[in-house]
């Protein structure tokens, strides 16, 4: 009995990667009572959600739908079914999730054509534009907030080179609906999908994802099955559709909470959501400047959701996290592939982007940096963020 005791955690502070932290209003809802999922009752809740959802991505795409499965299933998604046998798929690559996006091309059988950029930086609009003149390309595939690096991508300029010779444009928003505009119509984005645990601050397990006119079109002309059975987006679409064709059980209780995440992202309003993010990102920028840290992402394009701040020589990054996680029950992230040792990865997302954290982190990153024996002036980096909310109006 003892060798299996119940679950006692008392949570943690979510500053990492994502997941992020969740209110409890979506807790709650995790645990209302199951419903089936063809019951009348569900169906309203999934139609209000799909609403919510478009609402988010500020679409008027009636395909707009979460995916079962986590952000990696929406990528997948977005690229299995607009793919087929040696199509020319041009992927953008300046970190870790581009990174995967140009393996599932290669595991669909695209012909994988791949831009590589510097981790840090982000990707030239001239580029893409070159390479397309160069090789035409039925898909062009970018990351909007690369997580691995804290780069935000500037999406309008790549998005109409694309659409200018031809291509279609799929864009990775999971670190960043929610936290940032992404505004799929304006931009005019063709494909774009999500994960319920960055920004949407809900647990992981759904990937929302949108399908515009011209993608529908594609998927409707596709001469051969989608090679993924679980993933086909036109047998989805009739489960989520009128039609109500069983495909697969819905999780029913994940669905009412993203319905509950979308409802208080729909409360807060979406330009106040976005502000918000870019407040506590400024307040934390300036906190770690004037602790002598260096932020890593390229200046002009760095994420509010995500700060990857760069790890001083001498500093022992696994120490670090510890001491956050024992000290403060707080937990941030470390850095992936090259990056590893070399960055820390702080998020600011949704429901745990707020000034408490801002000042709770900074306060704990001060005592594990003195604790390194590195030099910090006591409360420079509180100091500073306060700077910042006070100029806010906070
Ligand atoms: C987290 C993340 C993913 C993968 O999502 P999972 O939920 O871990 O499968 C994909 N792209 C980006 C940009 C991410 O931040």
């Amino acid at each position: 009995m003892n060798d299996y005791p119940e679950i006692t955690t008392y949570g943690r502070i979510l500053m990492g990667p994502g997941p992020s932290g969740v209110h409890p209003r979506v807790l709650r809802a995790l645990g209302a009572p199951i419903l089936g999922h063809l019951d009348p009752e569900f169906i309203t809740i999934m139609n209000r959600t799909k609403d919510l959802l478009a609402w988010v991505f500020e679409t008027k795409n009636e395909f707009t739908i979460p995916i079962s499965g986590t952000g990696s299933a929406g990528m997948e998604t977005a690229l299995v079914n607009f793919i087929e046998p040696g199509d020319r798929v041009l992927v953008c690559v300046n970190g870790l999730f581009g990174t995967r996006m140009a393996d599932i091309v290669e595991r669909c059988g695209g012909e994988l054509e791949v831009i590589e950029g510097e981790w840090g930086k982000i990707i030239e609009p001239d580029v893409v534009e070159k390479r397309l003149k160069a090789r035409p390309a039925k898909i062009v595939a970018i990351v909007h907030a690369e997580t691995s690096t804290g780069v935000l991508q500037p999406l309008e300029p790549v998005a109409q080179i694309a659409h200018r010779y031809g291509a279609m444009l799929v864009v990775d928003a999971v670190t960043s609906l929610g936290g940032t505009a992404v505004r799929v119509d304006e931009t005019d984005i063709d494909v774009c999908y999500s994960g319920t645990q960055k920004c949407l601050s809900c647990p992981p397990g759904l990937a929302p994802i949108t399908v515009g006119p011209r993608a529908a079109q594609r998927l409707a002309a596709r001469k051969s099955k989608v090679q993924s059975w679980y993933l086909d987006l036109t047998m989805l679409h009739s489960y989520w559709g009128r039609e109500r064709f069983y495909h697969h059980t819905a999780p029913v209780n994940m669905i009412y909470a993203l319905y509950e995440s979308l409802r208080i992202i729909h409360e807060e309003g979406l330009e106040r959501r976005y502000e918000r993010h870019l407040l506590h990102s400024r307040a934390l920028g300036a906190g770690v400047a004037a602790m002598g840290l260096r932020l890593f992402a390229q200046e002009g394009y760095r994420a509010p959701m995500l700060m990857a701040v760069a790890i001083p020589e001498g500093v022992d990054d696994a120490a670090v996290r510890r001491y956050l996680l024992s000290n403060y029950r707080l937990e941030i992230g470390g850095g992936l592939g090259p990056l590893k040792g070399r960055i820390w990865r702080v998020g600011l997302m949704g429901h745990s982007c707020n000034s408490e954290n801002v000042v709770l982190l900074l306060a704990g990153l001060e005592g594990a940096l003195a604790a390194q024996g590195m030099p910090v002036q006591p409360g420079a980096g509180i100091a500073a963020a306060r700077e910042v909310y006070k100029a806010s109006g906070m």
